[in-house]
């Protein structure tokens, strides 16, 4: 068991731990929800509507929240948006830029890329894909899903758990904490619910509980109905815990355990890693260029995070940012510059003085 090297930097210290994460790989995502519901049942977490469909969607929950540590997004395409999404995944993957050395014997002799990291539909790696144009490939090992004019994505959401952690960084409590497997906590006997972490987040995830009544003043301090359900932790900062207490117990965190499809697979991070560069690879392969990493790539804004997904279109499809970064980052610049312009001005201070007490 060795620390990750790259988080223990981040971090300035270092655990015994191997850092732990989730590849969900939304390709084989079927959208049941079974995550959804493990999450709330093992986290005693209150039904934040009356499971009723959100009218634009067949979802009924609509995002992470305080009360959803865990959403299952759906999101419908047409053949053209799919078109444009391998087209842009293709981009993503093969710049088509000038490189030396010898040709490539053949496309299959190459290996696939989609090792590159890359988390955002701007970026590229410069590797080349070896898919050969087809966008309907199905001769691989994936089962066929998808008709040619429709297509349904299905993405299961939850906390990054980001190598530089924007709610943790900007909490004046220290009620957020980093713990030993490298994954981000509440501790909600610290959290005082300023709300800070919401605005020092840049995913949306982390959000305060609130128990969706406005209490007249007049009524505060009364007792409470007789059928009210007490919300737990009403007011406080509420997200994925990546299930630490189960960890602890060297178990599975719920939501991995109950997806059917194992899409949600849980590990060490490096692991988690290495199987999402390797279904990438594999989706390439069989003509799906829209395949791509999303938080695989430790030079984003955030440092990579803890949560690696395979996306099938753009992140901003499925709701997420396609260049995440963390608030916190400009700080040491900012320092720098207020550092300057103040020595700047004892310095011109001390001109003005000096002249001023010659004449
Ligand atoms: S995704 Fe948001 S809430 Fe989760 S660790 Fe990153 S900054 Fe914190
Ligand atoms: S890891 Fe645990 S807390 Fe996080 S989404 Fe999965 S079940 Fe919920
Ligand atoms: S991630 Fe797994 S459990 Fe969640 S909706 Fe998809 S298939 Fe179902």
């Amino acid at each position: 068991m060795t620390p990750t090297p790259a988080f223990a930097d981040d971090t300035h210290w270092e655990h015994p731990h191997p850092r732990r994460g989730f590849f969900t790989d939304t390709s084989i995502c079927i959208g049941c929800k079974a995550c959804e519901v493990a999450c709330k049942e093992w986290n005693r977490n209150p039904a934040d509507s009356d499971y009723e469909l959100l009218g634009s969607s067949y979802d009924n929950t609509g995002g992470l929240g305080a009360d959803t540590w865990r959403h299952v997004a759906f999101i419908e395409q047409s053949r053209d948006r799919i078109e444009q999404a391998r087209e842009s995944g293709r981009a993503l993957v093969d710049l088509g830029m000038p490189r030396v050395g010898p040709p490539a014997a053949s496309s299959s002799a190459e290996p696939a890329s989609g090792g590159c990291g890359c988390s955002s539909g701007g970026g590229g790696c410069g590797s080349a894909a070896t898919t050969g144009g087809a966008s309907t490939a199905q001769d691989g090992d994936s089962p066929v899903l998808d008709t040619p004019d429709f297509r349904w994505l299905m993405s299961s959401d939850v906390c990054k758990h980001c190598t530089h952690a924007g709610c943790l960084d900007v909490c004046p409590t220290g009620a957020l904490l980093r713990t030993e497997y490298g994954t981000v906590v509440v501790q909600e006997d610290i959290c005082n619910g300023c709300g800070t972490c919401v605005a020092g987040c840049p995913f949306g995830v982390i959000e305060r509980r609130d128990d969706g009544l406005v209490e007249p003043k007049t009524q505060r301090g009364a007792a409470p109905m007789p059928d009210t359900v007490k919300v737990p932790q009403d007011g406080i900062a509420q997200k994925c815990t990546l299930c630490y207490d189960r960890m602890k117990d060297d178990q599975t965190p719920a939501c991995a355990q109950a997806c059917p499809t194992t899409s949600i697979k849980y590990g060490e991070r490096e692991t988690m890693l290495e199987s999402a560069q390797k279904r990438v690879a594999q989706l390439h392969e069989q003509g799906k260029t829209e395949a791509r990493l999303y938080g695989a790539n430790p030079k984003d804004g955030v440092g990579g995070t803890g949560s690696i997904f395979l996306l099938l279109d753009e992140p901003e499809v499925y709701g997420l940012p396609p260049d995440p970064r963390v608030p916190t980052a400009d700080l040491p610049r900012m320092f720098k510059r207020a550092g300057m312009a103040m020595v700047g001005m004892l310095a011109l201070g001390a001109v003005a003085f000096t002249a001023g007490d010659r004449s």
